[in-house]
């Protein structure tokens, strides 16, 4: 028997998100290079010292970045579009990551099924750069430096790399080259007196992973050549239909998720070769909970019926969680003692380890399971809302009438009506409100004085600038989960649970930890101030249930199912108080609906089940007479367009600059019968659209939909936006859309 720990990286912005803080001086020019570069190495030596700490054996590393490994690898291995190339050094990469006037950034998009963004390597121009690794490998000897043969450095697999790019010139030529990069890296590796390295290939639990195997097959044929142990690993998923033939690759080790998908029936069903080492990724990397002795043990129990030379780690890099759950001292006890951010599960996996080893596994987690216990006799139960979940009956998940109907009583509004998403601009002032607010500088009558100011402003401004459907923006939301989960029972928040969103955003996801109860009314005040001020509609504004639990920690012990229809149980509710207060018109964003989809197609139709009737469930309870709008963004969603048209929203706001229409063309092609708000600018770039511009674009919609479907919106909320920016641009819809209705002579009724 052989068992070691590894882990397959850490979190990469910093304990007190140092990294965030540092990017952000820099931008502005307040620290040198230097000192950005300083702030980095002194992220990674801070995690290397807390896995040594912890007592990791092979410690994952080179993994820290500045904005985005992926970008990271484009850059190294000389993948760089012909727009960046006359810029160098650091100006070149954040250029890449995110554009400057007249140079766009690459695109950018979810790893995998996370919440993590990355950005997505464009291979279009060729000849490639030379490749340079200068900077991993200075990284690497550093890490030898400190933590000597325990380094071992983290590649992103070449296939991944491939997967996830946009490759626009001949495959092979590009494969063949890159791979020749990758063994060359591997000799310097090895010159540098690397042992062993890592090399992540998540793309191969995707199910077109079997398409690839001859690339597969030969890159690690010619990686072998090297002479490095290679150790392989995957994560997310389980390795499916690819499994027989990625355990024959000839590495020293392979890693398994056995926190998703079904590695373990696949282990046990065609076993696994004497001579490699099986990673076990057994602590759950993606959630806050600590593990749970029972389901673990039985895990482990068969795994070691099938091979016993080992490595226990993470399920995947702790960059989906927090640091250090210690910190948080306002959680209640009970739940802190089961959750468990990055340096809690180092040590579960040494315990996991050391039980293994010694042979008292049961007894070292006994003190978890007296944890859990205590969590379940503490964790807030809600009777009443299981029942009315057990009564559910599928009348409830229909609007009453059919939508062609409905719509006849639906508020009556002029061509191509004029909307925004939601949120206006969060100006610092706000910002700077509600922190007074929180040091308790100002008193609750004071902040909701300002807030209701913002707002009566809001209104105003909308009608000067001729928007047809107001919205109330949003002003005393600081995040569109954070605050519906503030004002819902069962939700529980951090206060240093920051994870990395992308380059320099953190986002603080909350955590579902009981039954999910509405307390009061969560939107009526706002949104009835706001009515009160305008003849005009204004629309009710809501974050959906899947997108509640999609941008949570939900509990594991609980199917996501479940909790989506709780927390759809509560904007039921909130839907019949917004109807009661006057709303005509109430959406229901649900921007993260596509990213829990299964990374398997297979399991597509299993969530999408729950996920349509979690929404519908929240919606449909609306009078015929009640618009119902919902918005996603960025993301495409063409494959499950029949799944969007069973939401039975009236009006569907899309966006569209980031996709090159692509969402537009893919909702006309399949003859999308309901209303759509066609996403007409960029609401991420400072560029104010001109008149001409936004025209184009509305043009664009009616080339492929029929006029009475279409509604005028940007492509996304507007609070990461300036007022300068926000009401020029606002004025050139307005205008562009008088000059299609013109056009078109589809005349005003009102
Ligand atoms: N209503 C939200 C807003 O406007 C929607 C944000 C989103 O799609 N992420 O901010
Ligand atoms: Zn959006």
């Amino acid at each position: 028997m052989s068992i070691v720990t590894a882990t397959l990286g850490y979190p990469r912005i910093g304990a007190n998100r140092e990294l965030k803080k540092a990017l952000e001086a820099y931008w502005s020019g307040k620290i040198s290079t230097e000192e950005l570069l300083q702030a980095e190495k002194q992220i990674e030596q801070y995690n290397w010292q807390q896995q040594q700490d912890a007592g990791i054996e092979k410690i994952g590393v080179g993994d820290s970045s500045l904005y985005d490994p992926v970008l990271d690898w484009s850059v190294r291995l000389g993948i760089v579009p012909s727009r960046f190339r006359s810029l160098t050094g650091l100006e070149r990469y954040f250029t890449m990551a995110r554009g400057q006037e007249g140079i766009p950034a690459l695109e950018m998009t979810k790893w995998f099924d996370s919440n993590y963004h990355y950005l997505v390597p464009e291979i279009s121009d060729y000849p490639l750069l030379p490749p340079d690794f200068s900077d991993f490998l200075a990284k690497i000897a550093s890490a030898k430096e400190k933590l000597g043969q325990k380094a071992v450095p983290i590649l992103l697999g070449l296939l991944t790399f491939l997967r996830l790019s946009r490759v626009e010139v001949g495959q092979d030529k590009i494969f063949d080259e890159l791979a020749a990069r990758y063994v060359d890296l591997l000799r310097q590796l090895k010159d540098l007196g690397v042992s062993e390295v890592q090399i992540h290939e998540p793309a191969l639990v995707l199910e077109e992973a079997n398409q690839w195997r001859q690339y597969y097959e030969r890159l690690y044929d010619s990686l072998a050549t090297v002479g490095i142990p290679v150790h392989l690993v995957t994560y997310f998923d389980d390795l499916g239909d690819a499994y027989p033939w990625v355990v024959q690759l000839p590495v020293a080790a392979i890693s398994l998720d056995f926190t998703r998908g079904n590695n373990l029936d696949l282990l046990c069903r065609y076993g696994f070769p004497k001579d490699k080492q099986l990673g076990v990724g057994i602590v759950d990397a993606r959630n806050v909970w600590t593990v749970q002795p029972q389901p673990l043990l039985a895990t482990l129990n068969r795994i070691q019926q099938v091979t016993s030379n080992l490595c226990i780690h993470p399920s995947a890099s702790l960059q989906f969680v927090p640091y250090d759950v210690t910190r948080e001292k306002q959680l209640p006890e009970p739940l802190r003692q089961v959750l468990s951010f990055a340096v809690q599960k180092l040590a579960e996996v040494v315990l996991i380890a050391r039980g293994l080893k010694e042979g008292n596994l049961e007894e070292l987690l006994k003190a978890k399971e007296d944890k859990w216990q205590a969590f379940y006799a503490f964790s807030p139960v809600n009777e009443q809302v299981q029942k009315r979940l057990e009564s559910l009956t599928p009348e409830q998940l229909e609007r009453q009438l059919p939508y062609e109907k409905r719509k006849e009583l639906q508020p009556q509004l002029p061509p191509f009506p004029t909307t925004t998403i939601g949120s206006f601009p969060q100006t610092p002032e706000i910002r700077q409100l509600r922190l007074k607010l929180k040091r308790g500088q100002i008193s609750e009558e004071e902040y909701q004085q300002a807030i209701h100011e913002e707002i009566a402003k809001c209104i105003r401004l909308q009608e000067e600038i001729g928007l047809d459907v107001l919205v109330h923006g949003e002003f005393e939301r600081t995040d569109m989960v954070e605050f519906f989960a503030q004002k819902l029972a069962g939700f529980a928040f951090t206060e240093y649970g920051w994870v990395q969103s992308y380059g320099s955003r953190c986002v603080r996801p909350p955590i579902i930890y009981g039954d999910v109860v509405r307390l009061e009314p969560m939107t009526i005040r706002e949104f009835k101030l706001a009515q009160s001020l305008t003849k005009k509609p204004v629309k009710g504004m809501l974050t959906g249930p899947v997108t509640m639990v999609n941008w949570s920690f939900p509990r594991i012990d609980i199917p996501r199912a479940q909790q989506a229809m709780q927390i759809a149980l509560a904007l039921r509710d909130e839907v019949a108080d917004l109807e009661a207060a006057g709303a005509c018109m109430i959406q229901i964003d649900e921007p993260a609906l596509r990213e829990g989809l299964p990374l398997k197609k297979s399991r597509w139709e299993e969530y999408l089940r729950w996920a349509v009737d979690a929404f519908r469930l929240a919606s449909a309870g609306a009078r015929p007479e009640t618009q119902i709008h919902t918005h996603m963004c960025y993301s495409q969603f063409g494959d499950i367009i029949e799944h969007i048209e069973r939401l039975d929203a009236d009006v569907l706001s899309i966006e569209n600059s980031r996709s090159n229409n692509e969402t537009l063309l893919q909702i006309a092609k399949a003859g999308y019968k309901k209303q759509v708000g066609n996403g007409v600018y960029d609401v991420h770039s400072p560029a104010i659209p001109s008149v001409d511009q936004i025209f184009h674009q509305l043009q664009e919609g009616i080339a492929h939909l029929p006029p009475q479907q279409i509604w005028v919106n940007p492509d996304c909320g507007l609070k990461t936006r300036r007022w300068e920016e926000v009401i020029p641009s606002l004025k050139n819809m307005v205008a562009a859309t008088r000059r299609l209705r013109e056009t078109e002579g589809l005349q005003c009724s009102n």
